[in-house]
C-alpha cells in the first residue's frame, strides 16, 4: 500500500478571504492506521477533497508512494482510494447484489471473504436472496450500522490500497465509535488507512493521530500522548 504524504499544503477557496488550509504537512504511513482529528472547520474535508482531487491544487505538495497525485490520472487516483462515508451511496438491490457491483470479477470467496470481515455476512446468507433490500422495501431493512458495514465491505472488494473512513460512525457515542474504528482498520489490512474524525477520544486505537485546527496542524502523536 502506498504511504500519503502531505508538504506543505495550502487552500484558499475562491472569495473567501481566510484560507482553509495553512501549510499541512503530515505523513500517513503506509499499512498504518493514521487519524486526523479535528472540530468542525479544521479543514477535514478540504483536505480530503483535495487528496481526491475534487479540488484544483492549492499549493504545496500531496504524493501518493512518492508520487505527486497529479501525476496520477483521476480515474487511477480515485479508484485507488476507497471512500466509505456517512453518505455512501448503496445501490437499490440486494446485499449480495451490492457487493458484487463493487468488483464484478469478484469470486463467490471473495465476495464472502469480505462480507465475513466487514461483518455483514450474516445478512447476505441468512435471508434468500433478494429478500434483503438496501431500501427495505421488501423484506428486511439494513440498520444503520448494516449500511456502513455494507459500504466498507464493498471498499474491501475493490482494488484500492487506500481506505478513507470520512467521519463514517460518527453519529455513535464515542466509546462505540472507538471500537468500531478499530474494527474497522484491523478489517483494512494491507492498506493504508485514513479516518477522519472529530473526536481524539474516537481515534484512540489508530498508530499516529494528526490533530487539525483552524487550517493547521497543532500536534502529532499518539493517542497517550495527546490526550
Ligand atoms: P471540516 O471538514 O474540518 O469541518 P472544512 O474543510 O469543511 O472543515 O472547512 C475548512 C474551512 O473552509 C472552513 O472555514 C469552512 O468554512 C471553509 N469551507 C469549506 N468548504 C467551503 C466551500 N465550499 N466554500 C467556501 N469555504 C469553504
Ligand atoms: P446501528 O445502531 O447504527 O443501526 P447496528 O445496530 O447495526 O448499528 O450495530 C450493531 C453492532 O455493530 C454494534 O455492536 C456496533 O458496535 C457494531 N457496528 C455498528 N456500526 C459498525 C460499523 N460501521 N462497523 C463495524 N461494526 C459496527
Amino acid at each position: 500500500p502506498p504511504e500519503i504524504r502531505f508538504e506543505d499544503v495550502r487552500f484558499t477557496y475562491d472569495g473567501v478571504p481566510e484560507a482553509a488550509l495553512h501549510g499541512v504537512s503530515f505523513t500517513a504511513p503506509a499499512g498504518r492506521t493514521t487519524a486526523i482529528v479535528g472540530p468542525s472547520g479544521a479543514g477535514k474535508s478540504t483536505l480530503l477533497a483535495l487528496l481526491l482531487r475534487h479540488h484544483d491544487p492549492g499549493e504545496g505538495r500531496i504524493t501518493a508512494d512518492g508520487r505527486d497525485t497529479t501525476q496520477y490520472s483521476l480515474g487511477a487516483l480515485r479508484r485507488g482510494i476507497a471512500v466509505v462515508s456517512q453518505e455512501t451511496y448503496l445501490f437499490h438491490a440486494t446485499v449480495a447484489d451490492n457487493l458484487r457491483l463493487a468488483r464484478p470479477d469478484a469470486t463467490d470467496d471473495e465476495v464472502t471473504a469480505a462480507a465475513r470481515t466487514a461483518g455483514i455476512h450474516d445478512e447476505i446468507t441468512a435471508l434468500p436472496e433478494g429478500y434483503a433490500t438496501v431500501l427495505g422495501e421488501r423484506g428486511a431493512t439494513l440498520s444503520g450500522g448494516q449500511r456502513q458495514r455494507l459500504a466498507l465491505a464493498r471498499a474491501l472488494l475493490t482494488d484500492a490500497r487506500v481506505l478513507v473512513l470520512d467521519e463514517a460512525t460518527s453519529s455513535v457515542d464515542e466509546r462505540r465509535e472507538a471500537d468500531i474504528v478499530r474494527e474497522l482498520t484491523n478489517a483494512a489490512n494491507d492498506r493504508t488507512v485514513l479516518v477522519i474524525a472529530h473526536r481524539l477520544a474516537a481515534v484512540q486505537h489508530a498508530d499516529h493521530i494528526v490533530v487539525l485546527d483552524a487550517g493547521r496542524v497543532e500536534a502529532v502523536g499518539e493517542h497517550s500522548g495527546l490526550a
